[in-house]
């Protein structure tokens, strides 16, 4: 891995503005999946060190929070400008620890800098309310202020954005953050925090601790349980997600979570077919389907079935996979052998319910956490590629006939976060997009994320949005004013 800036690639946690080791000295190999090459070292730390990152926010909180927004939008902005112009050595970096293919991992530096110049940018605009009073003495104002102290714990497969989009909104409301990256990917974590750094993010204020999937559980009890803690703000599977949510009602603390998704991907037989297979391709097979918003299940319509299955392979059998930092790849490595086991354990019980392999459907030649772009036909609702997240390569294909069938299987999950559907039929569009449970829907779209708009779940798959307007009030509280006597 060679970078134009080797100073981005940190082998020591940041704790209150320092460069430092775990108290107990414990160290966390960085691997590349793609070869398994030895990246760097990070601290594998635990509970006292997450308390000391705590302590650290605790103390520098005051004087951030009496900045005026002004000021520290201006610190945000400068550190989206240095995020952009290391966008191709954060891209290494990410490409480096997490496989994605390299124009895939720049794309992913643009979208997690779009939080912090969005998010500076808003923090101007937390605006209050005034509200008609209640008696004629009587005057009613809201204000919005910073929640306090942020734990942030994120996942492997958005390294760099699913800690800009809360570290970003948390600073530019006025709050310190201790984030704890995952153990696949603290590398481009450490590399955000100095570029903060450097962007003059003052001590305190932007802390990150690492550690190994060990000592996870014992950090994250800390950052659940701590009372200075004031909001828990995680993204990543959903049986974490719950509890870490139970460990903080102690001290019932403000919680959003961003978890597991299961996305129904419905093609109508009025839909543009050449169009669904181009939001397809890049809603399944980004990032080698590892993505909570991937379409896991795609729901087809009983008179386009073949024809689209046919667009399907032909676009699928032209993907090229291989390491994310050779120029063509378009699909990299899964994450690591648990991921992989889950893809083959998914196909295995499909086939076995008599699902068919039309393309793929094996570990690639490549060897390693490769696997084939996979397309399964004939795939039914007791399969597990129906009620789990596959988190792989795998477009399973379900057959359908009418509209309310597609709304009734693709509702069938506990989880909530994103759908998808084609349709050239306005009724449809309005009366589908009402009736499916989720909290954001691409319709005749497979790439829904930006920073303008809410992110986020509905059912299992979460709360609270983040992004947008909405995702600087998860950092905030109301603060009711009834003025008497006026
Ligand atoms: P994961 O839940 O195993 O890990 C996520 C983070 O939680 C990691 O930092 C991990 O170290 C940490 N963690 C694990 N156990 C913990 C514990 N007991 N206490 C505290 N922290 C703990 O998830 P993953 O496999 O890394 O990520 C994939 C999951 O994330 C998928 O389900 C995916 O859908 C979800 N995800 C959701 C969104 C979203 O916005 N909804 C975005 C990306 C990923």
């Amino acid at each position: 891995m060679s970078l134009t800036n080797p100073e981005l690639v940190r082998e020591s946690a940041y704790i209150n503005g320092e460069w430092v080791q775990a108290r107990s000295g414990n160290r966390l190999p960085v691997t590349n999946p793609a070869n398994g090459e030895h990246l760097a070292y990070v601290p594998d730390m635990g509970a006292e060190d997450a308390r000391i990152a705590i302590q650290a926010a605790e103390g520098a909180w005051q004087e951030w929070r009496d900045r005026t927004a002004k000021e520290r939008a201006g610190i945000l902005r400068r550190w989206f400008d240095l995020v952009m112009q290391n966008q191709e050595d954060l891209a290494r970096l990410m490409t480096a620890e997490q496989g994605k293919p390299l124009a895939e991992a720049r794309g992913e530096v643009g979208y997690g800098g779009s939080f912090i110049e969005w998010f500076g940018e808003e923090a101007k605009r937390a605006y209050g309310d005034t509200i008609p009073g209640h008696g004629r003495d009587k005057r009613i104002l809201v204000i919005k202020q910073p929640i306090g102290v942020v734990a942030a714990i994120t996942p492997w497969n958005f390294p760099v954005a699913m800690i800009t989009r809360k570290v970003a909104p948390a600073l530019a409301a006025g709050c310190p953050v201790v984030v704890k990256p995952a153990e696949d990917t603290p590398l481009c974590a450490l590399a955000l925090a100095a570029l903060a750094e450097e962007a003059g993010v003052p001590p305190g204020i932007f802390n990150i601790i690492t550690c190994s999937k060990d000592h996870a559980p014992a950090v994250g009890k800390e950052l659940t349980t701590n009372p200075v803690v004031r909001k828990v703000s995680f993204t990543g599977s959903t049986p974490v997600g719950k509890l870490l949510m139970s460990q903080a009602s102690g001290t019932v603390k403000k919680v959003s979570l961003e978890l597991g998704g299961n996305a129904p991907f419905i093609v109508f037989d009025d839909a543009d077919l050449d169009a669904a297979v181009a939001g397809l391709m890049a809603s399944k097979y980004r990032n080698t389907g590892q993505t909570c918003v991937c379409a896991n299940r795609i729901y087809v319509q009983d008179g386009v079935y073949e024809a689209f299955v046919e667009k399907l392979k032909e676009a699928v059998s032209k993907m090229v996979v291989g390491a994310g930092l050779e120029g063509e790849t378009q699909q990299g490595p899964l994450i690591n052998e648990a991921a992989l086991d889950k893809v083959k354990r998914h196909i295995a019980d499909a086939t076995a319910k008599g699902a068919k392999v039309v393309l793929g459907g094996k570990a690639h030649a490549l060897g390693g956490t490769f696997f084939e772009p996979t397309i399964l036909t004939d795939v039914s609702q007791d399969m597990l590629v129906a009620s789990e997240e596959t988190f792989g390569p795998v477009a399973p294909l379900f057959r359908f006939d009418t509209e309310e069938q597609a709304i009734a299987m693709a509702n069938d999950s506990e989880f909530g976060l994103a759908a998808y559907f084609y349709s050239n039929d306005i009724r449809r569009i309005w009366h589908v997009a009402e009736a499916l449970e989720t909290g954001m829907i691409g319709i005749n779209d497979g790439i829904i994320s930006t920073e303008a708009a809410p992110f986020g779940g509905v059912k299992e798959s979460g709360l609270g949005r983040e992004g947008s307007r909405y995702g600087l009030d998860e950092f905030m509280e109301l603060k009711y004013l009834c003025l008497g006597g006026m």
